[in-house]
């Protein structure tokens, strides 16, 4: 796979961004002040944010460790990367089979610059980034990264993880929709959803903050979040908060009022 080239013009560091606002609350080092100050505003509103992002992120690694372990799962599309923390996908997918590849997708011009990370594949697998826009499917599913890592005849785990709050309707379903067109049936969506069901008040003024830090968001109910997976089939538990899908032993204690975020898997007929 080429290196990903940092695009220095495009690093617009003056305002915050959302790949850098999780960074900062999530305890990482890759943001600027712009961020730091959005992302305090964002905890002063709800205190739990660290604890929703973690458990995000949580998520993500219990569904793919799920998919690469019980479903056979070795090739997975990553749609929204954001920037590396380890254990980063693949690290979670390669420790089940080495083998595996992974495509990450990310428009985030400091994601791409932090991509090498992302980059270190186990040499019997692969792994690739592409600088792209979910907003324009066709560029992620034509790109070079794309037909070179993931072979079509066998199924795919495609992942949309913290970014669909981001993807405004009406565009949010044909998006998804265009991403698992071309995957063959037996492939698997997991996806997690932003809502403000649990704690309205606090959640919404995050929402707002976002909002008007220039960060669009939109926030769904649980009939909206179910939606998103009609004509697939949903694995046990079907969409529950993040915390409360297949939880172990870290999920232990954590309450669901601190937790604005939807979860699910499901399988492509
Ligand atoms: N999936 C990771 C990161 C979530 S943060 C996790 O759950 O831990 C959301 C990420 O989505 C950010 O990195 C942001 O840059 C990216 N993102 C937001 N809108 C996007 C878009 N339209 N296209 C591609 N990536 C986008």
């Amino acid at each position: 796979m080429n290196a990903p080239q940092p695009r220095p013009s495009g690093l617009a560091t003056s305002r915050a961004h959302s790949a850098r606002v999780y960074d900062y609350i999530l305890g990482g080092k890759d943001h600027y002040p712009p961020d730091v100050e959005a992302g305090d505003a964002m905890c002063r509103h709800w205190p739990a944010l660290p604890v929703h992002m973690l458990e995000n992120r949580r998520f993500m690694h219990r569904a793919a460790r799920h998919l690469a372990e019980d479903h056979g799962i070795r090739q997975f599309l990553d749609v929204g990367t954001g920037l590396p923390t380890s254990p980063n996908l693949h690290e979670v997918v390669q420790e089940v089979a080495p083998e595996s590849h992974v495509v990450y997708v990310d428009n985030d011009p400091i994601v791409l610059a932090h991509a090498r990370a992302l980059l270190r594949s186990a040499p019997e697998g692969a792994t690739a980034y592409v600088d792209a826009d979910m907003h324009d499917p066709d560029a992620i599913l034509g790109s070079p990264e794309f037909r070179e890592l993931i072979d079509l005849d066998r199924p795919v785990g495609l992942l949309v993880i913290g970014i669909l709050h981001f993807i405004l309707p009406p565009d949010d379903r044909r998006l998804i929709q265009r991403l698992l067109d071309p995957l063959p049936s037996g492939s698997y969506l997991a996806m997690t959803i932003g809502t403000a069901d649990f704690a309205p008040e606090e959640v919404n003024r995050v929402a707002q903050e976002y909002r008007q830090q220039g960060m669009p968001m939109e926030l769904r109910d649980l009939a909206t979040a179910t939606s998103f997976f009609d004509g697939m089939d949903l694995l046990e538990p079907g969409v529950t908060q993040v915390h409360e899908w297949r939880p172990g032993p870290e999920q232990e204690g954590i309450e669901g009022r601190d937790i604005a975020m939807y979860g699910a898997v499901a399988r492509k007929r």
